[in-house]
């Protein structure tokens, strides 16, 4: 049994349940024991592989869409470029390379991080150096506009589930049973921040929030309203969270939950609705990932890298220019949601 779910038992046994929130954060983030605290987990000989590590395509298209949003407000200076999650730094590097060649974007820009992990600030200082400033959260990010990028960071941000009940909802828990972590159900209270869910839902139905997702949502847009900006949120999910989508992945499988917080990655889809409802600013439509990529010119981009390769790196490359657009594979399962500033026009791929 590993070290993290022994600390996760004594703690039930000494408080009783958790939530599953509560579960998400220990597994992802405790200090000495998190998934993310003490590991890279990116990449083959990680646990999953994310579209800035399967091609530099991705980062450079999402670099000029960010420019072009910057130029169509008028260029202002200083701007924060600002990155959550940023991982590996693979995203921002591949964004920076992209936008030299734009006028007057790099001397304005300042590189904000908000990233939790100290290893994982490590990798980004080695890809990034010390043109960058690390924060926490977004309470520290400065006030000027914004222009943001956040690629599968609010899949990893602690979710709570409730199940519903004949009356009102059973928040979903995370108990011991036979010496083992298990779900477990608490009492049926009234959950009046759920009443939208009860036309879409009946009896048994499990349905998910995001409190931490809603607050940054709402952090983002209120600095786009007030300052001017762009931020492109590009995560798997669906424009409502339906279901129970808790899932864990170690070695590219994935595994039961429960059975290796700590080792396995945990996520959640996201519900882009209650980030668009979140931000006090406008938001465009819910777009799949393979229609915003190829709107921004990924198959002229994709063509040009072609002229210079042969063998096996050509074959690699036209099967990761595949795997980012495919329907089949992460085409249609990543969608973008790009915020803009009310009676703005949102960043290129992205629509109203
Ligand atoms: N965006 C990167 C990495 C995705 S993995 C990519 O596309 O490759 C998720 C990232 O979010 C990691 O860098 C992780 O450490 C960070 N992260 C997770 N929860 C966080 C939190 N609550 N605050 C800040 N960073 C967090």
């Amino acid at each position: 049994m590993s070290t993290l779910t022994q600390h996760l038992l004594a703690r039930i046994e000494a408080h009783g349940p958790m939530t599953v929130a509560d579960y998400m954060g220990e597994a992802l983030l405790h200090p000495t024991l998190g998934y993310y605290t003490t590991r890279d987990p990116l990449g083959a000989a990680g646990d999953f592989t994310t579209a800035p590590e399967i091609s530099q395509m991705f980062g450079e298209l999402i670099g000029l869409s960010l420019a072009q949003a910057w130029l169509d407000q008028g260029a202002r200076a200083p701007f924060t470029l600002a990155e959550l999650g940023p991982g590996r730094g693979t995203l921002m590097d591949d964004i920076l390379r992209a936008t030299r060649a734009v006028p007057g974007f790099h001397a304005a820009a300042q590189i904000h991080l908000v990233e939790a992990s100290p290893t994982l600030r490590a990798k980004q200082r080695d890809t990034l150096g010390d043109q960058v400033t690390w924060h926490d959260s977004l309470d520290t990010l400065p006030d000027q506009p914004l222009y943001l990028i956040a690629n599968e960071f609010f899949d990893a941000l602690p979710i709570r589930q409730y199940q519903r009940g004949s009356e009102g909802w059973h928040e979903r828990l995370i108990a011991m049973r036979d010496g083992a972590l298990a779900f477990a159900l608490g009492p049926e209270l009234p959950q009046l921040h759920l009443t939208h869910r009860l036309a879409d839902t009946v009896q048994d139905n499990i349905v998910e929030t995001c409190p931490q997702a809603s607050a940054i949502a709402d952090q983002i847009g209120t600095r786009i309203r007030d300052a001017g900006g762009a931020a492109l949120l590009i995560d798997y999910g669906d424009w409502r969270a339906q279901g129970d989508t808790l899932q864990a992945l170690q070695d590219h499988a994935f595994i039961d939950p429960l059975a290796a917080p700590g080792s396995s990655d945990l996520t959640a889809h996201v519900d882009f609705e209650a980030l668009a409802q979140a931000a006090p600013c406008a938001h465009s439509r819910l777009t799949p990932q393979g229609v915003f990529l190829e709107r921004l010119g990924i198959t002229a981009r994709a063509q040009a890298l072609a002229a210079n390769l042969s063998g096996a790196a050509l074959a690699s490359h036209i099967a990761a220019h595949r795997r980012l657009t495919h329907p089949e594979e992460m085409g249609n399962l990543f969608k973008v949601l790009a915020l803009f500033p009310e009676g703005g026009t949102p960043p290129a791929g992205c629509t109203t």
